[in-house]
Formats: structure tokens, C-alpha cells, sequence
């Protein structure tokens, strides 16, 4: 096994995880097998209990283990599946030698940060990376491990004393570091500054570490002198810096990596010149060419929770799309770009704060009300995630039944599901006081109700969480046909309540279907309103398992319904995986045929080559769509 090591130097927020991901995708373009580990060095021991507001979405695994999105970061670029053990936590390390010390495992010796808690690490280290995570059998071959936070950390100290052992325990030839910085300009000369990532440098070889690559986070490309003044002072040869100037999308990043041969100074460090080939990356060059030349719109409200924080969300998703903080935007979002790039669209998201569509706003804050009803009236389609509690609720069912009076393409996620079907309830069934167990305790009609799938009494531990199967009740249903009539699904979960079984009867025989139900048949897992042009609601998060190739079946119904193609994809599903027509303009931009003048005539360039090589609509579990 041989290990890659990213740090992050100088500020936090650098996009050292897709830096590590794109350095995977480089590495699996050369034909090696890739794992990853993600340490974070805070001391809660999953990201499970943190505030999204604080921390950014959790990403829920196979497995249930509820980690950071970096994770998420791994699983989509490198096309893989990972365990809850990749995420190391202080907390997890912890936990395990405190476990021990109770046993009486360590036989009466003082336990100490050094060797104990170092050793766990380097252990657990060495017994996640050889967990095979591509389907294929046996361990890879590179192990990509991000540390969390900024080299100087207190909280990142055993980690950093553990690799710096760790390094030696598996000798040279087996060990890369790449240390990630930032080169800042500071003046209107533009004059691009090295000091920071000199000090930084500097902070990690005081701690142990030696860099062997320097990746430096920068606008612009470094000029020539400054790379000469970082090898003077940081000691790394030329062919060893590389930067990572800001981009258009984050497709470009392993290209980027590509071009300045990065795979090539680490196959030298890791002694894998002779096992590897030359990086394949035209799927990711096409993908990244065809994501920059798209610009009609198709526009996805999405409906949720922002108060206090939709300026944030909205600024992170502008810097995003230039820079390397996209990875830490939603989870929806993503799944969101994969299915419209697919559709050939440019996505624009508009956040509706569901607070701001309710009654009480419309008095309190006029203009906020006036402007959350006009992104939703301007949407072409319509999204609510999960979430919980019940603040916003009643703007979320005013969403719903926008959606679903107006023939608004729908998808809600988990607790979007469950808003939903409160809101047929309520308006088609007449069940005026109809709500969830969530919101409402004591409430006379519980259409969605509290079902752990353990203790019922016992409060701790009982979401449901990880893959779970869903079998399709008929074939003649949207999300059967989206998912390439296969008889179930696995998709992973997080929630506590869910629709009441007791009341799918009444629900059916008023209209609405669920077409997706778990092996017990009492478990409520997909529902749909068959008139509706598209309004599907899932009790699953399907973007935990979208992939840029590959987008979710359900969130390509969206966007496929939102412009207008989703009666052409159900009825031939190769329909969209056809090479896309279009040429390379002189500026090596690809501009797609239908986006020239508006209009489709006129064409006679060269086609550009297939997207995806035909198989663009498979969704994460490789069914074709
Ligand atoms: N709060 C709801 C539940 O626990 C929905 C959860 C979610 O949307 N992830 O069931």
C-alpha cells in the first residue's frame, strides 16, 4: 500500500478535499486502484450531532455512518464506496483507547497521547486502507489521506506526530506528502506573495513533515520567479509545485493536476512510474468543456431552512463555481448540476427560504414574502430536502401545493416527502388537522408517524440510517421507469418518522400512489401523483449516491421534467446519451450545436466526441437508466 498524505497550510478553506480527490482521480487515471481517509481532528466522534449550520451537511454512507462531505467528495469522484471508518475523528480515536484502557488492555501502563493514542491512529490507519472500496477484491493500491483543519493546530498534533511515524514506519518509496497552500496577492501590482506558504512550510518540517509536492491555491497561475523563490525557500524541486489557479468549474481540477504532470512527480515519490500509464481523462476534459459552454437556464427552487444564512449559502454557491470551495455547497446541488449537465442545461438554483412563504411573513416582511414567491412562481421545477423540525414547515406545504396545483415538476426529499403528503391530506383528502408526529405530538390525524426500527422507547440511537432496499410496487410508474425498470433500489436513509401505514388506503383511493415500499411493505418509500406531470417524493436521500457520470434516476426526472425532456427520456432512454452535437471553438471551448444562434440549423463543423461513451444515464448502482 502506498500513501498520500494532504495537509493544508496557511487557511483553512483552501479546497484541500478536492485537491485530494482530484489527486485520486489523476492517480485512478493511471490505471491504480484508490481508497481514501478523511481525519478530522475534532472531538465529536461523527458528524451526526453538528449543526449543518456550523459544520455543512452531513453525508451518510452505506453503512449508516453519518461523516463529513469530504467523504462525499471521495465517493463521486473517485466512484467509490466508502465505510465509516474512513472518516477518522478525534473522538473515534479516543473512544477506541479509552474502550482499551477500561479493558485493561494496555496491562497497567500509563496511557499517554504518545504512544498510545499515535499508535491507535497509525493502526486504524493501516486497517481502513486496505478495506476494498471499488467492488473489486483485495486492497488498492494508493491511499489518499486528507487531514482535516491547518497545519498549527492544536487539535491536529497527534495526528501530525502519527504521520510523521507513520512515514517512517512504511519507508520511502511508500509515503508522498502534498501540502497544500496559498499564494495571495496582495497589491494592484498583482505581485503574487510567498511568504505565507513559506512560514507554513516551514511550520510543517518544525513539526516532522517534509513536503514532497507543494500545491499552491492561487487567482492566477504563479509566474515563473515566484515558483523559483518557493524552491529556493521551501526546498521542493520545480516539477514538484504545482498550481491550482481558480477555475470555471471543479472539473478542471484534476485536468489541471494532469497538465502540470502532478501524477507524474508522485508515481516518482511512491516508486509507481513502472506500474502506471499515461492518466485517461477525457471524460472528465469533455465534462468540464461541455459544463462551461452551457447557458440556458433551467431554474430549481429550492425550498428550505436559510434564515440567517441564505446570503452565505448563496455566496458559497457563486465562489463556488469559480473556485475550490464547491465541495462544501449541499449535497443537492450537486446531484442537481450532474443531472443537468446531462440534460445539457446551466442550473440555476434560486434558495427560496420556506419561512418566507408563509402568511405571518407576508405581514412581518412584504418585500421578503412578494420575493420568495416570485423565485418559486419563477422556477421551472421544485425541490425540497430533508430536514427536521418544524420551523418552516408550513412555507415547505405551501410549496407543495404550488407544485402540485400548477403542474410544477416536484421532488421532495425525506422530510420533502413527508411535507407532501401532509399537503395532500390537508387539501385533497380534507384532513384539515392532518400532520406528522414530529411537528405535532398530539396530533388527531398523524399522517406521518414515529416508526424506529429498534426500541421504541428508547429515544438514543433509533434513525434510520444507511442503504436500505425499495421494491417497486408497479412498473407503470415514473421512478420505476427513471431507474430502468429494475424491481428495487438501495438507497441510503436518514430520518426518524415516515408516513403512517395505517393510512396508505385512504391516501390510495384519493390519488395519490406509492410505488415504492421496503420489503415489509409497511414502510412508505416512494410516492407519486401518476396525473402529475412529474411530483415525486422519496423517503430516501438519492444525492447521496449521485455521480458526475452517472446522475440520480429521480433528480434527472427533475431536471428532465423541468425542461421539458422527460417524456423523450422515458420513452428512449438512450435518448440523451447520444454524442452530444457541437464543435471545439479556436479558444478550445466546446460549444454544443444546439446552443449556437439560439437555434439547432446551420451547423457544419466536426462533432464533438460522446460525453460519457453512452452510458451518461446509469445511475450509482450502474442500472441503466
Ligand atoms: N425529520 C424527518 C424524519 O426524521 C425527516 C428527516 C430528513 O429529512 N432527513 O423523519
Amino acid at each position: 500500500m502506498k500513501y498520500v498524505l494532504v495537509t493544508g497550510g496557511v487557511v483553512s478553506g483552501l479546497g484541500k478535499g478536492v485537491t485530494a480527490s482530484s489527486i485520486g482521480v489523476v492517480l485512478k487515471a493511471c490505471g491504480l486502484r484508490v481508497t481514501s481517509i478523511k481525519i478530522d481532528p475534532y472531538l465529536n466522534t461523527d458528524a451526526g450531532t453538528m449543526s449543518p449550520f456550523e459544520h455543512g451537511e452531513v453525508f451518510v454512507l452505506d453503512d449508516g455512518g453519518e461523516v463529513d462531505l469530504d467523504l462525499g467528495n471521495y465517493e463521486r469522484f473517485l466512484d467509490i464506496k466508502l465505510t465509516r471508518d474512513n472518516n477518522i475523528t478525534t473522538g473515534k480515536i479516543y473512544q477506541y483507547v479509552l474502550d482499551k484502557e477500561r479493558r485493561g488492555d494496555y496491562l497497567g501502563k500509563t496511557v499517554q497521547v504518545v504512544p498510545h493514542i499515535t499508535d491507535a491512529i497509525q493502526e486504524w490507519i493501516e486497517r481502513v486502507a486496505v478495506i476494498p472500496v471499488d467492488g473489486k477484491e483485495g486492497p488498492a493500491d494508493v491511499c489518499v489521506i486528507e487531514l482535516g483543519g491547518t497545519i498549527g493546530d492544536i487539535e491536529s498534533m497527534p495526528f501530525i506526530e502519527a504521520l510523521g511515524q507513520f512515514s517512517y514506519h512504511v519507508g520511502p518509496g511508500n509515503f508522498c506528502l502534498v501540502h497544500v497552500s496559498l499564494v495571495p496577492v496582495l497589491n494592484v501590482v498583482g505581485e503574487q506573495k510567498t511568504k505565507p506558504t513559506q512560514h507554513s512550510v516551514r511550520g510543517l518540517r518544525g513539526l516532522g513533515l517534509t513536503p514532497n509536492i507543494l500545491v499552491c491555491r492561487s487567482a492566477k497561475v504563479l509566474d515563473e520567479n515566484v515558483k523559483e523563490k518557493l524552491l529556493q525557500f521551501c526546498h521542493v524541486p520545480a516539477a514538484n509545485i504545482i498550481t491550482l489557479n481558480d477555475v470555471t468549474n471543479i472539473w478542471h481540477i484534476p485536468l489541471l493536476l494532469r497538465d502540470q504532470k502532478a501524477h507524474e512527480a508522485i508515481l516518482k515519490i511512491l516508486n509507481l512510474q513502472g506500474v502506471a500509464r499515461q492518466p485517461k481523462l477525457e471524460e472528465w476534459t469533455d465534462r468540464a468543456k461541455l459544463c462551461d459552454a452551457l447557458h440556458d437556464p433551467v431554474r430549481i427552487a429550492m425550498v428550505g431552512k436559510y434564515t440567517g444564512l441564505s446570503d452565505s449559502y448563496l455566496s458559497v454557491w457563486k465562489v463556488n463555481m469559480s473556485s475550490y470551495q464547491f465541495m462544501h455547497t449541499l449535497m443537492h446541488e450537486q446531484a442537481l448540476l450532474h443531472a443537468t449537465v446531462a440534460c445539457h442545461k446551466k442550473l440555476v438554483v434560486d434558495w427560496v427560504p420556506s419561512t418566507d412563504l408563509e402568511d405571518d411573513t407576508a405581514k412581518e416582511a412584504p418585500d421578503a414574502y412578494k420575493a420568495a414567491w416570485n423565485l418559486l412562481k419563477g422556477a421551472d421545477g421544485i425541490l425540497v430536502p430533508g430536514g427536521f423540525g418544524d420551523r418552516g414547515v408550513q412555507g415547505k406545504i405551501l410549496a407543495a401545493k404550488y407544485a402540485r396545483e400548477n403542474n410544477v415538476p416536484y421532488l421532495g426529499i425525506c422530510l420533502g416527502m413527508q411535507i407532501a403528503v401532509i399537503e395532500f391530506a390537508r387539501s385533497v383528502m380534507n384532513l384539515r388537522d392532518a400532520n406528522s408526529a414530529e411537528f405535532d405530538p398530539d396530533t388527531r390525524t398523524p399522517c406521518v408517524v414515529f416508526m424506529p426500527e429498534g426500541s421504541k422507547t428508547h429515544m438514543g440511537g433509533t434513525m434510520r440510517l444507511g442503504s436500505r432496499r425499495t421494491y417497486f410496487q408497479v412498473t407503470d410508474c415514473k421512478a420505476a421507469k427513471l431507474y430502468g425498470n429494475v424491481s428495487y433500489v438501495d438507497e441510503r436513509h436518514r430520518h426518524r418518522y415516515e408516513v403512517n401505514p395505517d393510512m396508505v388506503p385512504e391516501f390510495e383511493s384519493a390519488g395519490l400512489a406509492f410505488v415504492g415500499k421496503d420489503e415489509t411493505g409497511k414502510r412508505m418509500e416512494i410516492i407519486e401523483l401518476p396525473a402529475h406531470p412529474y411530483f415525486v417524493g422519496v423517503q430516501f436521500h438519492p444525492e447521496f449516491k449521485s455521480r458526475p457520470g452517472q446522475p440520480s434516476a429521480l433528480f434527472l426526472g427533475l431536471i428532465a421534467a423541468s425542461c421539458g425532456q422527460l417524456d423523450a427520456l422515458l420513452q428512449n432512454p438512450s435518448h440523451l446519451s447520444k454524442p452530444i452535437p457541437g464543435r471545439i471553438s479556436s479558444n478550445g471551448v466546446f460549444l454544443p450545436k444546439v446552443y449556437q444562434n439560439g437555434h439547432q440549423k446551420g451547423h457544419t463543423h466536426m462533432p464533438a466526441k460522446s460525453l460519457v461513451n453512452g452510458n451518461y444515464y446509469s445511475n450509482a448502482n450502474g442500472v441503466h437508466v
